[in-house]
């Protein structure tokens, strides 16, 4: 059995996890009005347009929210783990995981950096840490 559940990748969301293989954070950009958006999707929420880019995100952000799930258990987690809600320093927010810190330090607002971990040897993952010096 893998060590991690790997994401469903789609025509939509393929540009993100060959960026995050390639160790960045690429973050989809309407080509009409050039919101930024997340999760990405085929069409711009603001203007309806189609065409796109993408952007490198600095992969810098704030906690906005965070759970530690308890149950169902799943073997793919050492508990207890944390599920964070971060919004990148660009905008957009996105789900990932918060490594490198012990549950009870864990806050509202507190700046977290993004980094890229492997699993199985063909899985990478973003995964947030607390920010460390620039
Ligand atoms: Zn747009």
């Amino acid at each position: 059995m893998s060590s991690r559940l790997a994401p469903s990748v789609t025509l939509d969301t393929k540009f993100f996890w060959d960026g995050v293989k390639e160790h960045r954070l690429r973050i989809q950009r309407c080509a009409g009005c050039q919101a930024l958006r997340h999760p990405p999707r085929p069409m711009c929420p603001r203007c309806n347009a189609l065409t796109w880019d993408t952007i490198d995100s600095s992969g810098r952000g704030v906690v906005m929210s965070f759970v530690m799930p308890r149950h169902p258990p799943y073997p793919w987690f050492v508990y207890p783990y944390i599920v964070v809600l971060v919004e990148l320093d660009e905008g957009v927010r996105l789900v990932s995981n918060l490594c490198e810190i012990v549950p009870d330090e864990v806050k509202i607002g507190m700046r977290v950096e993004v980094f890229f971990q492997s699993f199985d040897d063909c899985l990478v993952l973003p995964q947030f840490r607390p920010e460390g010096p620039r």
